[in-house]
């Protein structure tokens, strides 16, 4: 694990049944052991983005930050970082790894100062190295800027070139870097510099920036990323998820509004606009997989929601069985909302290991035959001679179904009918979710009769976007309730340049 410390200044089936496994998919092949492979490597999933954290007056803030990171972890697992301010210095440390990994007391002993932001990031594989972990600490005119971000700026390449045409030299790819640039070229006071860079900008993010008297928070114009605000005693707070503030044991005030830039000084909290709120678009899968069952996003919360997708998912597409399992642990909610909408009991049919890290000791190929499975097992005692009903929150490559579904089958499962808690997943993310490859996610090339037959389900069901916008509630009124669909329904909320537009990436990377 590398780390940087730093203080002050520096830059970084329908139809049909299959009750027997396909022939060639009997046992799950080569990736799911987890000899050198990250868990998004093994789980077929779109990946995580990132989270950030800031508090503004409190004595103890490193220690916030650290406690505020760790319940955001989920967000992010390859690098975290935290930068204070005390009278004007900053104090930072990043590292590779988790949390608890990076930091321990004296690092945090040596972050002093009463405000913080905090940073824990996912990145593509590429781009796993320290150099991008975040907060980002930069010189400008008017002293000190660290700054931190969740999500992707679409524009990103065409200001990046503006600016390397007019002489900014970059340190690092992090469209984080850009907004630096943007924000220190102009003349204007800090605030309004903020706002013009901001303005400028397509895409979907939050922003946190700490200077050595204010810290500024801000959400984009569709409110793509969650961000919401807290107070802890007289300190205000900053979090990608309620969970943090359920850690620290903040009060929960409110989200922050798409085009909305709160500054906090020795003034107190200032709330203002850099843009107007285009249509709301937030991000669907953050209530359908990413952020934590705990969690609230516009005080809904996320547990309570993903128990009515199952609800909808067993209305629309009911199924006589014996047990309902979820995959764990993104799934395991809509799993109980579906079994108690069809009587059918919940089962825990399936077991996820939760303490599988990086290993570097090869199964021996006996061991691969039998199907050692290091991440994920099926409870045979559960599912033998049973017909069972599989949630899962989302199809991506299709890989990861076809090896649960017959991971089931092994263990005795007499029918294996999935239902997922999303339309089928076809298009990618311009927004800060990592997709694959349009060509590599299975609902852009197969109908619903073909991913069932690639999974060797007994019978496929993808929630249809109106069970999920009623399931989710959202902003009666709007279109699809205030949410992003675009991975559902290529309806993008935002111009896309499509040939222009950098991978999917999180800004962070
Ligand atoms: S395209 Fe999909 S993953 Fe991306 S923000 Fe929209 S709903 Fe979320």
């Amino acid at each position: 694990m590398s780390s940087a410390t730093g203080s002050a200044w520096s830059a970084e089936a329908g139809a049909g049944r299959l009750n027997q496994p396909a022939a060639d998919a009997r046992f799950w092949s080569g990736d799911y052991y987890n000899e050198g492979h990250s868990h998004e490597e093994i789980f077929d999933k779109v990946k995580e983005e990132c989270g950030v954290f800031g508090v503004f007056g409190h004595p103890g803030a490193s220690e916030l930050a650290y406690f505020g990171l760790h319940a955001l972890q989920h967000r992010g697992e390859e690098s975290c970082g935290i930068c204070t301010s005390e009278e004007g210095a900053f104090h930072y440390h990043r590292g590779m790894g988790l949390v608890k990994e990076v930091f321990d007391r004296d690092k945090l002993d040596g972050l002093v100062g009463d405000r913080a932001i905090g940073h824990v990031r996912y990145s593509t594989s590429g781009s796993s190295k320290l150099a991008n972990a975040q907060p980002l600490v930069f010189k400008y005119r008017d002293g000190d800027l660290a700054v931190c971000t969740n999500g992707n700026i679409v524009n990103e390449p065409v200001i990046r070139r503006e600016l390397e045409e007019q002489g900014s030299i970059f340190q690092t790819s992090s469209d984080t870097e850009v907004i630096a640039h943007l924000i220190a070229r102009s003349p204007k006071d800090l605030v309004e510099a903020v706002k013009d860079a901001f303005a400028r900008l397509i895409g979907g993010y939050a922003f946190l920036i700490m200077t050595k008297d204010r810290l500024i928070a801000a959400c984009d114009p569709n409110g793509f990323r969650p961000l919401v605000l807290g107070r802890i005693g007289d300190a205000y707070v900053f979090a990608s998820e309620t969970c943090a503030f359920e850690t620290i044991g903040a009060e929960y005030v409110r989200d922050v509004e798409p085009g909305e830039l709160l500054v906090l000084d020795k003034n107190g909290l200032r709330e203002e606009r850099f843009a107007k709120m285009e249509r709301r678009a937030i991000c669907a899968m953050e209530y359908i997989y990413f952020a934590r069952p705990d969690s609230d996003i516009y005080q809904t919360n996320l547990h309570s929601a993903r128990k009515r997708m199952g609800q909808k998912l067993a209305l629309e597409a009911f199924v006589d069985a014996d047990i309902v399992t979820g995959v764990p642990d993104s799934s395991i909610s809509a799993a109980i909302g579906y079994a108690e909408q069809t009587g059918i009991p919940y089962e825990l049919g399936l077991i996820k290991n939760k303490y599988t890290g990086r290993t570097f000791i090869q199964p021996s190929q006996e061991l691969r035959e039998k199907g050692v499975k290091m991440k994920l097992s099926a409870v045979r005692r559960v599912v033998e001679g049973k017909r069972v009903v599989m949630i899962d929150d989302s199809i991506v490559r299709g890989t990861t179904s076809l090896r649960i579904v017959n991971m089931l089958r092994e263990a005795g499962a007499l029918e294996v009918h999935v239902r997922i808690t999303s339309p089928p997943f076809m298009n990618p993310c311009y927004y800060g979710i990592d997709t694959p490859n349009p060509a590599d996610l299975i609902a852009n090339t197969k109908s619903v009769e073909e991913i069932r037959k690639a999974i060797n389900a007994d019978s496929l069901y993808f929630l249809t976007k109106e069970g999920l916008m009623d399931a989710v509630g959202g902003h009666e009124g709007e279109k699809n309730r205030g949410l992003c669909m675009s991975c559902f329904d290529h309806d993008y909320p935002t111009q896309v340049q499509f040939e222009q537009a950098k991978a999917t990436s999180c800004s962070c990377d």
